[in-house]
C-alpha cells in the first residue's frame, strides 16, 4: 500500500486481517461491491497535534499527540491513550485499526480508535505528568465526548494520568461528563475491576481454549513479559487458576523466581513506588534478575506476553516452543510477528491472538460507559460475571467463524472474520460514507 509504505506496524496488522479475510470476500461479493476493505484501512479521522508544556526545570518541552479515530460503524470510537517515546503515527493507526474489531468481538456498541504521544513518562515528577496531561488534554478536549469518542489508558497512562486528564477536560468543557473517558478512580465514576479487567480477561479466555483443548492452568508453568497493568491481573488470574507464575520483566530486564512471584511485591514495586523490577531481588535474594534479558529464554507451558509490539519474533517463537510451549495467549496488542504466529500454528501450539484474549479492558470500558451513562456503579462480582461471560462468548464466537470459513481451531483467522462482519454489516447498511 503505497499510500502508507512507511507505516510499518499499520501494515503488518492489515496484512494480518486481509489473509483472514479470503473466504469472508468469496461468500460475500456485496463487501467488495460496499468497498468494505477499502474503506475500513482508511481511518475516518487523523488528529496530530503539538503538546507543548514547562518542566521542573523552566525549560519549554515539545512532545506531539495523535488520536486517530478509525471506524464509529457500530458505536462511538474507543481506545486507550499511549505514552511512549516509541509513539507516532504507524504505531497509532495499528492499534486503533486492531481496536475496530477488537470492539466489535466484545459485543458492546463500541467504535475503534486509540491515540496518545510520545511523550516518555519515566523519570517525570508528579507535576510534570499533571502538566504533560492537561496540555494533552487541552487539544484533545476538542475532539471527545461521551457520545463521540471515548479514550482509555494504554502504556504509560494508568488511573493518575486518567485523573489528570479527566480533571482538565472538565475544566475546559465546563460539565460534569464521566462517560467521555473510561478507566477513572472509583471515587469520580470509575468502575470496579476495570483495572483487573485486561490481565482477568486474558486468563479467563486462556482458560476456555485450555479447557476446550482437555487442559487448564493447574500446576502449569506460566511466564508474563511486562510487570504493568495488563502482566500483574494475569499473573493474578493465573495463580488463582492453580498456576506457577516464575517470570516477569519490565524494560530493563527480566526477573525469574522458581518459586513463584510474589505478585503483591510486583505491584508494591510497580503500582505504588513506580519502580523498577529489578528491586524484587532485594527481598527475594534467591530469585534471579537478569539485566538487558528476555524473558521468553525462560522455559513455560504456557506464555502470556503482555509489553508490546513485536516482542515475540520468529526466533523467539521457536525458542519458546524449543522449551515446550504448549499455549501462548497475547496480553500486549500485535506482540508476536506473523513469521512467529505461523510458527506456533505449525507447532500445533495453542494461540490466543490479542484481539481476542486482551478485549476484556475495552469491554469492561464499555460497562464503565453504561454505568456512567446511567448513574450507577456495579458491585465487583456483577462486572467480574459480565467479564467471564464477554470472554467466553468471545472465544465461542471466534472458533465458530473459524469453523465456518474452512479453518478449524485457527482463532486469528476466527477472531478477525467475526470481528470483521459486524462491523462490515453495519458499514454496508450505512451507505458509503
Ligand atoms: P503498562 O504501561 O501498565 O505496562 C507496560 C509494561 O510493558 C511495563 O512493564 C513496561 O516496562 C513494558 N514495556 C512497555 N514497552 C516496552 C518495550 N518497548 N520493551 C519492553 N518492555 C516494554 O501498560 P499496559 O499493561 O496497560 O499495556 C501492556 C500491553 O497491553 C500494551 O500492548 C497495550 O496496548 C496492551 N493492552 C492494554 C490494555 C489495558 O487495559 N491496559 C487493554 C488491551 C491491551 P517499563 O516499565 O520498563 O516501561
Amino acid at each position: 500500500n503505497q499510500r502508507n509504505h512507511h507505516e510499518t506496524e499499520f501494515l503488518q496488522a492489515v496484512e494480518e486481517i486481509v489473509q483472514s479475510l479470503e473466504g469472508v470476500f468469496e461468500k460475500h461479493p456485496e463487501y467488495m461491491e460496499a468497498g468494505i476493505l477499502e474503506r475500513i484501512i482508511e481511518p475516518e479521522r487523523l488528529i496530530a497535534f503539538r503538546v507543548p508544556w514547562v518542566d521542573e526545570a523552566g525549560q519549554v518541552q515539545v512532545n506531539r499527540g495523535y488520536r486517530v479515530q478509525f471506524s464509529s460503524a457500530i458505536g462511538p470510537y474507543k481506545g486507550g491513550l499511549r505514552f511512549h517515546p516509541t509513539v507516532n503515527t504507524s504505531i497509532i493507526k495499528f492499534l486503533g485499526f486492531e481496536q475496530i474489531f477488537k470492539n466489535a468481538l466484545t459485543g458492546q456498541p463500541i467504535g475503534g480508535g486509540k491515540g496518545g504521544s510520545d511523550f516518555d513518562p519515566k523519570g517525570k515528577s508528579d507535576l510534570e505528568i499533571m502538566r504533560f496531561c492537561q496540555s494533552f488534554m487541552s487539544e484533545l478536549s476538542r475532539h471527545i465526548g461521551p457520545d463521540t469518542d471515548v479514550p482509555a489508558g494504554d502504556i504509560g497512562v494508568g488511573a493518575r494520568e486518567i485523573g489528570y486528564l479527566y480533571g482538565q477536560y472538565k475544566k475546559i468543557r465546563g460539565t460534569v461528563e464521566p462517560g467521555v473517558l473510561t478507566g477513572k478512580s472509583l471515587s469520580f465514576g470509575g468502575s470496579l475491576a476495570r483495572k483487573e479487567a485486561t490481565g482477568f480477561g486474558l486468563v479467563y479466555f486462556m482458560q476456555e481454549m485450555l479447557q476446550d483443548n482437555g487442559l487448564d492452568f493447574t500446576d502449569k508453568t506460566v511466564t508474563v513479559s511486562g510487570s504493568g497493568n495488563v502482566s500483574i491481573y494475569a499473573m493474578e488470574k493465573a495463580v488463582e487458576f492453580g498456576a506457577r507464575v516464575v517470570a516477569c520483566s519490565d524494560s530493563n530486564g527480566y526477573i525469574y523466581d522458581k518459586n513463584g512471584i510474589d505478585i503483591e511485591l510486583v505491584k508494591k514495586i510497580k503500582e505504588v513506588e513506580r519502580g523498577r523490577i529489578s528491586e524484587y531481588v532485594e527481598k527475594y535474594p534467591d530469585a534471579e534478575y537478569v539485566a538487558d534479558g528476555n524473558v521468553w529464554e525462560v522455559p513455560c507451558e504456557i506464555a502470556l506476553p503482555s509489553a508490546t509490539q513485536n516482542e515475540i519474533d520468529e526466533e523467539t517463537a521457536q525458542t519458546l516452543i524449543k522449551n515446550g510451549v504448549i499455549a501462548v495467549g497475547e496480553g500486549a496488542n500485535m506482540p508476536s510477528s506473523l513469521e512467529a504466529i505461523n510458527q506456533f500454528q505449525e507447532s500445533n501450539v495453542l494461540f490466543a491472538p490479542a484481539k481476542a484474549a486482551n478485549a476484556g479492558g475495552v469491554a469492561v470500558s464499555a460497562l464503565e460507559m453504561a454505568q456512567n451513562s446511567s448513574r450507577v456503579a456495579w458491585s465487583f462480582e456483577k462486572v467480574d460475571g459480565k467479564l467471564q461471560d464477554i470472554m467466553k462468548d468471545i472465544y465461542q464466537n471466534s472458533i465458530q467463524a473459524a469453523n465456518e470459513y474452512g479453518e478449524p481451531g485457527n482463532l486469528v483467522a476466527g477472531a478477525n472474520i467475526a470481528g470483521f462482519l459486524k462491523v462490515a454489516d453495519a458499514m454496508v447498511e450505512q451507505g458509503v460514507i
